[in-house]
């Protein structure tokens, strides 16, 4: 199998020297165990954390090991009893062509349910994260202002879709014309920023928003979430989903005093991991899938080929290339 290990840790942007290629044998099945095959694995901000030497809510990548994270894989072996050769399965395993598994932590894929890929996107993490943190933190209702940070990616796109549907204006930020036009003329959403081009984010923000903000959805932090929140509107709700505007920093960020908002303004501020509703899920999926099914729900995903391209794939997270979910496709099932 063809692995990829974390070679070193990163200061700053990571690069692809962090990364290291080798190839290993895989030899004979034991009882109980199944090979993998990959077929499409994910790439996600995440993991830019887990690159560092720090503790946080999933431990450190070790260096001179396989980087993990989310993978769809085919069993093409099996000595295992739950399983049988031609399934498909997903979890959370190595940056591998091929995998030994003993079945632990495994979830069984329906085939026929969606796409396989659709399980690492609007079916699986980001998808639960944008439905869990909008509707059970931000609690969006009809007429209210909407805002979205990271507003064209993979957990982003269907946060305003959703709030769409509930019937919010919806206001989306994003890093280049094409995706803030992608937002308006095939998302719904109302308007649209590109945060990189605008001079006074205040001012088109004050524009976007006229009734103010309701609900924040913070998939970046930094200093356009400054900008919002000198918006907010009495008893709003800011998500704090993600902060990718900072994974990269060097320093520790310092920002304006939030607290004077917060208190005057009775807002709510919280910050959540997707885990935190594990027993939401069943409910949540559920309506994923059938909004995928009919059409209200649109699902855009940025697919690179080739498992050797994983590094390049996980690098463009931080420079805007993706539109919708970014996945990497290994092999063919
Ligand atoms: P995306 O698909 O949104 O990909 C990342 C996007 O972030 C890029 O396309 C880029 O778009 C934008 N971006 C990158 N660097 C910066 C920057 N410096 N400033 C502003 N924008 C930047 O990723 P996901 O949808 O998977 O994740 C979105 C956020 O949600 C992340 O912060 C992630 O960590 C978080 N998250 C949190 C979870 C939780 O449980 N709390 C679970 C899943 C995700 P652009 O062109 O607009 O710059």
């Amino acid at each position: 199998t063809k692995r990829i290990l974390l070679n070193s840790r990163p200061q700053g942007m990571p690069d692809e020297s962090n990364f290291e290629f080798d190839e290993q044998e895989i030899s004979g099945l034991e009882e109980g165990q199944l090979l993998l095959k990959s077929l499409y694995i994910s790439v996600d901000p995440y993991m830019r954390g887990r690159m560092n030497d720090t503790r946080s809510y999933v431990p450190p990548y070790k260096v001179n090991e396989p980087i993990t994270g989310g993978i769809v894989a085919e069993v093409v072996e099996c000595r295992n009893k739950k399983y049988k050769k031609g399934d498909v399965v997903m979890g959370n395993l190595p940056w591998q062509t091929f995998i030994l598994s003993d079945g632990n932590g495994l979830t069984s894929i329906d085939p026929d349910l969606a796409p396989l890929s659709y399980h690492l996107g609007i079916l699986g993490m980001p998808g639960l994260t944008a439905y869990c943190g909008l509707l059970f933190i931000g609690e969006p209702k009809e007429g209210e202002t909407v805002v979205v940070s990271g507003a064209a990616g993979a957990v982003g796109t269907v946060v305003g879709q959703i709030a769409k549907q509930k019937g919010c204006r919806v206001v989306g930020i994003a890093g280049t014309d094409e995706k803030v036009a992608y937002l308006k003329n095939e998302l719904g959403f109302d308007e649209g920023i590109n945060y990189k081009t605008t001079s006074n984010i205040k001012e088109a923000l004050e524009k976007a928003c006229p009734d103010g903000v309701d609900v924040y959805f913070d998939n970046v932090g930094g200093s356009f979430s400054d900008a919002v929140y000198t918006l907010l509107n009495k008893y709003a709700r800011i998500v704090v989903c993600g902060q990718i505007a900072l994974y990269n920093s060097t320093s520790r960020p310092t920002g304006p005093r939030v607290e004077p908002i917060l208190l005057t303004k009775s807002c709510l501020m919280k910050g959540f991991i997707v885990s935190d509703y594990a027993d939401r899920f069943g409910e949540a999926a559920k309506e994923l899938v059938s909004w995928v099914k009919t059409g209200k729900l649109q699902y855009e995903e940025s697919i690179t080929d080739g498992f050797d391209n994983l590094p390049e794939a996980f690098l463009g997270l931080f420079k805007g290339e993706n539109t919708g979910k970014q996945l990497v496709k290994v092999a063919d099932r």
